[in-house]
């Protein structure tokens, strides 16, 4: 009697330990989007055949880089026919949904497309919330400082070439904000008033170089902070303070904090960090 109604408690609870068990490993996985395709104007097979693996591509390399964004990425394509770049235009847009616009010449080919910077900028965007306008240097200099290590993850570049393409425009940021009095959030009325866009989308890129230095003394990095982030915190809807406060909790530092507050009183931009 006592066997029988213990084995058949067991008989009836299997069912219910595994299912527990499967919710439990569902809880755990981080949750994954895919990508929404939204083909705004008429595009040939052919010329899909060239940027849905260019997209697919991208985002895959974002997320071998960062892990899995917990969202949908709908993509927006629209032509540009005759124009001398593959993209020669792209943008975000997270209003009810996490968006990206491209307009393309698919006259190019795919090698071409996998060269262009344009899409690992700005799937990178989505790794962070929309900050506001007055944050532009910050969400910027986030993309650009990603975009070359999401190529080199997706194939398109090696170390070595991300290294200097990075290094190219961030010297020229640099060196444009040598002589300026102000920090570069005081100097971004002037810079988009002057249309400086790569002035502050690579200074931007010094706040996110120094901290993923710093973070690699002590054997941690950008990439393995933004991981973790991404699956406890990314749907939050923070401004930049409670943002960089996340990302200091996420990776039991204070760096994200200092160095914000560092780049709000240093003339221009603080100092690269050193081997840069
Ligand atoms: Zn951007």
């Amino acid at each position: 009697m006592e066997f029988s109604s213990l084995s058949k408690l067991k008989v009836t609870c299997a069912p219910l330990f595994a299912l527990v068990a499967l919710a439990q490993l569902l809880l755990s996985l981080p949750v994954q989007g895919a990508i929404v395709w939204h083909w705004e104007e008429d595009f040939t097979e052919l010329e899909q055949e060239t940027l849905v693996p260019w997209l697919t591509d991208t985002h895959s390399a974002l997320e071998r880089f960062v892990g899995p964004l917990p969202f949908d990425v709908h993509v927006y394509m629209h032509r540009r026919d005759g124009a001398d770049q593959p993209v020669p235009w792209a943008n975000t847009r997270r209003n009810n949904e996490q968006a990206l616009y491209f307009y393309v010449n698919p006259e190019f080919d795919r090698a071409s497309f996998m060269d262009d910077w344009t899409a690992a900028h700005e799937f990178s965007h989505l790794v962070l919330p929309y900050l506001g306008s007055a944050n532009a240097w910050f969400a910027e200099g986030f993309a650009s400082y990603m975009q070359h290590s999401v190529m080199v993850e997706s194939g398109a570049i090696d170390d070595a070439e991300a290294f200097r393409r990075r290094d190219l425009k961030m010297k020229k940021a640099v060196a444009a904000l040598a002589d300026t009095t102000v920090s570069l959030p005081e100097n971004m009325p002037d810079l988009k008033a002057r249309r400086s866009y790569p002035t502050f989308y690579w200074g931007g890129a010094v706040y996110f170089e120094r901290v993923d230095a710093a973070l690699k003394q002590q054997d941690s990095s950008l990439p393995q902070v933004l991981s973790a982030y991404l699956q406890c915190c990314r749907m939050h809807r923070p401004d930049l303070d409670a943002l960089v406060s996340t990302l200091d909790r996420v990776s039991d530092t204070s760096l994200f904090s200092r160095e914000l507050a560092l780049m709000r009183i240093t003339p221009g931009v603080p100092a690269r960090p050193l081997g840069s």
